[in-house]
């Protein structure tokens, strides 16, 4: 791979990510058969108010769904299986006001879910199954992951060139808890669940033999296409502080949230394998919205190098300053929200600068 450009590996793996995306799946249901259209990727309301305890939202499990218009059994829109979720899990009306956060379970059976489905009148006793989608297989967190990356470049795209400041963090948060979702392992709760795969990271016999976690080339290839690299390089800036090299402790406080979702972001990245995507130039492409309804990548989209010179990597290294402040105002201060909001970010500053050393050793970046 070259610091300009997009590779070969990476055009193809693209190509593939957007063929699934843009693909209908046949339902399953004996004498059904119906064919049920790809999902809308690219106009999925984030709700504004987000936490990352309530990730992924419910306004993406359209896009991860694959709800047969004809008979309403629900499949897993990555590879096609039936779910045995319920009919209106797929984001319906049911869904939309209710405020009920996602219960997550790590992966079932997809030859066991069919059995679980439930019976008529279910909702109306119990409340809803837990859904297994969003975690159900690599394909499906690939789409998750996309449809999260759209959302937020289309938000990105949206702010254009005004001040990134506070208000306009808000919108750009949601996606960002969504993608660290997707990027994620899921959570090793149930002993029937396989090995820990992260977003599609390759299968068995492929991988690294040393068991480190490996990307398929769509997912950095994505992450390139995307605003995310750009936006989080302006965050790490602007609380770098200016010439004088002294950390603004204060920008860091008052977009604590936008912080808090950046370095998560971060440590997915270096968590899931994809270190490609924090040492190469950030730069400010068209963003993944254009590249979707294109369907092909070019040079143009990711990794142009702009002159800058700036990686998240080098802004990462940069970052001690800031944890020092940060601590400093925690020691400095007896306002609890305050101590915890800066102990927070520390922490997450902390864990990058670690992953950032112990990864040197292993990758050679
Ligand atoms: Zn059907
Ligand atoms: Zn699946
Ligand atoms: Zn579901």
């Amino acid at each position: 791979m070259t610091a300009r450009g997009i590779s070969v590996t990476e055009k193809q793996a693209l190509a593939q990510l957007h063929a699934l995306a843009i693909s209908p799946v046949r339902c399953t249901n004996p004498g059904c058969g119906t064919l049920i259209p790809p999902a809308t990727l690219d106009n999925i309301p984030f709700p504004v108010a987000f936490s990352a305890e309530a990730s992924p939202p419910r306004a993406l499990f359209a896009a991860i769904h694959a709800c047969c218009p004809a008979c309403a059994q629900n499949h897993c829109r990555g590879c096609g299986v039936p779910t045995g979720c319920d009919g209106n899990c797929h984001g319906g009306d049911a869904w939309h006001d209710s405020g009920a956060a996602l219960v997550h379970i790590p992966r079932s059976h997809p030859s066991s879910a069919a059995s679980t489905s439930p019976r008529n009148g279910y909702n109306a006793i119990y409340p809803p199954p837990p859904c297994p989608v969003p975690s159900h297989c690599p394909a499906v967190r690939a789409i998750g992951a996309l449809g999260a990356l759209i959302a937020f470049d289309r938000a990105h795209i949206a702010m254009g060139a005004r001040d990134h400041g506070r208000a306009a963090d808000k919108p750009l948060i949601g996606p960002l808890h969504a993608l660290v979702f997707f990027l994620s392992p899921p959570a090793p709760a149930s002993p029937m669940s396989p090995p820990a795969s992260g977003l599609l990271l390759l299968a068995d016999g492929d991988g690294d033999p040393d068991g480190a976690p490996q990307a398929d080339a769509a997912l950095p290839a994505l992450l390139g296409v995307s605003r995310v690299p750009t936006y989080a390089a302006a965050l790490l800036r602007a609380g770098a502080g200016g010439a004088r090299g002294e950390a603004d402790v204060g920008t860091w406080m008052a977009r604590a949230p936008a912080y808090g979702a950046v370095l998560r972001v971060l440590r997915a990245l270096g968590d899931a394998g994809c270190q490609s995507v924090l040492v190469r130039p950030v730069h400010s492409g068209a963003g993944t919205p254009s590249w979707f309804r294109r369907g092909t990548a070019g040079d143009d989209d990711v990794w142009r190098d702009e002159g800058g010179g700036d990686t998240l990597r080098g802004l990462i290294r940069k970052l001690e300053g800031s944890r020092a402040a940060l601590l400093k105002l925690a020691g400095a201060t007896t306002f609890g929200p305050t101590v915890e909001k800066a102990h927070a970010l520390c922490d997450g500053v902390l864990y990058l600068l670690l992953q950032d050393v112990l990864g040197e050793d292993e990758d050679g970046y």
